[in-house]
This record gives C-alpha cells, structure tokens and sequence, in this order.
C-alpha cells in the first residue's frame, strides 16, 4: 500500500488478505490520528526490586480508532516506522511527556523521570536533540527527568551521527536506556562502544524464571556483567512473584511489568505514585 498513489482508491477484493486490507488503512488513518486527538498516554512503574519503591515510569503510547478502538502500538509503531510519519508521533510523545511533566510539577507533585521510546529514523533526525531540549524549555523540564529508551537497530546505523546523537543527549542530562536487550543484534560492542546507563533485558529472557536453568544463567551473568560495566538492569515483562524473588536474589536493580503494575493512565499513576511513598 506504502507504494500507491495518494489518490488511487483501493478496492477491496477477495485475494487481498485482511491484514493488508487493515495496514492500508491503518496507515492512512495514522496520519489523522495525532490532529483528530486519538492518541495518548500510559504509563507503566518502574519499581526499585530491593525496595519496592517507584523510581520511574515508561510512557506508553495508545491509539483508539474511532472505528476499531484500541490498536495496540506494536500494530501501528512499525507501519509508522516505514515512513516519516514515526517521527511525527514520536515528536508527540515528547511533547506530550513533557506537558504531563509540567502538569504535575506545576500541582506540587514530587516526579519520577519519564522514559519516552525513540524509534531508529527519529533519533538519526538531524533535529532531534534539538526537538528534546525545545520541549524541555518551552515545559521548564530539566532533562534529567527524561530518560530515553532505544534499540540495537539504532545502534547499528552511522557511528558518527548516534555517537554525535548519544553524546549530546548524555551531555544535557538524559539517562539512555538499551531497550529489548538480549534479542536482536545484541552485539556486545554496543555497550562497549556507546555511553549507555540501563539495560532492559527482554521480557523473553525473563518468562521462564526461575524453572529454566539456560535462562537462570544467561541473567545471572548479564546482571554481573552490566553491574561490572557501571550499567543498572531493568527486568521487563516480570509477572509472577518467583520471577521477582530470583531477580531480587540477582540483585536485579529494576523491575518492571505486570506483577507491579500494567500501564496506567496519568491519573490513576499519581494515585499510585503517592500511595507508594506512604508504604
Ligand atoms: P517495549 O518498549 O518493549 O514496551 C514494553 C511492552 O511490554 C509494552 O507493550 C508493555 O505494555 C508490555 N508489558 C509490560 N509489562 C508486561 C508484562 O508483565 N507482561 C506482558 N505480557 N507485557 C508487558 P505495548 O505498550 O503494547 O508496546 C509495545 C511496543 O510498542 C513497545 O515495546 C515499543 O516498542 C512500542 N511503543 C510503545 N509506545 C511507543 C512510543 O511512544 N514510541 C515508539 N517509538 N514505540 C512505542
Ligand atoms: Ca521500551
Ligand atoms: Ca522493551
Ligand atoms: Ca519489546
């Protein structure tokens, strides 16, 4: 569908298959998701796993199509990936994390940094650290409570600009995280190669915790591993409490998924956030 003019009208026949059918709707409609207001926000904790206590937060993002209603973003973000329309939902995201940050500064909330996802092609934008550091100033968000989440795919891409791209985020304050570690390129130069702060071990690595002894290793040794090398660890997708207690025994430093919390909307996470801080 990406290939066809903007104005040929596309008919529906029996050999097409319905998930082309949707993709080529779904990325028209993407398009006026942003402007028609069907996009926003959740976000997930992300919990201290020695305390227990909220440390930070991943903002989500969510699309109720007026049609479909919800459309999950692991449907929608790799449609919007084919094109430069990632960049304009992303450019979003930041603004909207932003004005959230503002909001609840400006109601007396004590905040937790926010980790915003960042595709491939929007980090390689040549304005992208500036778009950061204008949201920041036109919300007075201190960098520091922005974190940033990116994949291997990103890391794979011209040296020079990510390098350029990481430095310069680094330089202003924000925290990088190394999203979906374990899967992918996980090539170990990347974390030789880039200044990073988080891991996030994949949430495949975590599911068979602690029965199966492959994958027991494999995390026992990452954890040492990205402590030896002055990372923190996130564990994602954590859902039963036996995955917690054998992370906490490995001295995992956070934990993040269902067993805490699923993402949440901006209120009932404030509500969550305070009810944390009195525990
Ligand atoms: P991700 O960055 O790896 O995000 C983690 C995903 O795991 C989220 O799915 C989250 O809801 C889900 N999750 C968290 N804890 C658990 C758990 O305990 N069990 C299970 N089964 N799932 C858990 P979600 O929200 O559907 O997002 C899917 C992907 O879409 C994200 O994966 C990310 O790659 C992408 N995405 C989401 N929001 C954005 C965004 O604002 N920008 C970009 N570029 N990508 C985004
Ligand atoms: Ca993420
Ligand atoms: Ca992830
Ligand atoms: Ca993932």
């Amino acid at each position: 569908a990406k290939h066809m003019g903007k104005n040929t009208h596309q008919i529906y026949t029996p050999s097409m298959n319905i998930t082309s059918h949707k993709v080529y709707y779904l990325e028209k409609d993407i398009r006026k998701a942003i402007y028609r207001d069907e996009l926003f926000l959740e976000y997930q904790p992300k919990v201290s796993s020695k305390t227990g206590e909220i440390m930070g937060a991943e903002a989500l993002i969510r699309w109720e199509h007026s049609e479909w209603g919800r459309v999950s973003p692991g449907e929608f973000i790799p449609i919007a990936e084919e094109s430069d329309l990632i960049c304009e939902i992303g450019n979003w995201v930041i603004y909207q994390v932003c004005q959230q940050l503002h909001d609840w500064k400006r109601s007396g909330i004590d905040l937790v940094p926010i980790s915003i996802n960042v595709s491939p092609k929007q980090l390689l934008k040549e304005n992208f650290t500036q778009t950061i550091m204008e949201a920041c100033k036109i919300y007075s968000i201190d960098p520091t409570s922005l974190h940033i989440e990116i994949t291997e795919t990103s890391l794979i891409q011209s040296s020079i600009v990510v390098n350029e791209t990481l430095t310069t985020l680094k330089d202003i304050g924000i925290t990088l995280s190394l999203d979906d570690f374990g899967i992918g390129y996980s090539s170990l130069t990347h974390i030789r190669q880039f200044d990073l702060d988080v891991l996030k071990i994949d949430k495949s690595f975590i599911n068979n915790l602690p029965d199966q002894q492959e994958d027991v290793t494999i995390i026992s040794s990452l954890i040492t591993m990205a402590h030896g090398l002055g990372l923190k660890i996130v564990a994602e997708g954590v859902e039963k409490q036996d995955q917690l207690s054998f992370l906490q025994q490995q001295e995992c430093d956070y934990i993040q998924g269902y067993l805490f919390s699923k993402p949440i909307l901006a209120n009932e996470f404030i509500t969550l956030l305070n009810k944390n801080r009195l525990q």
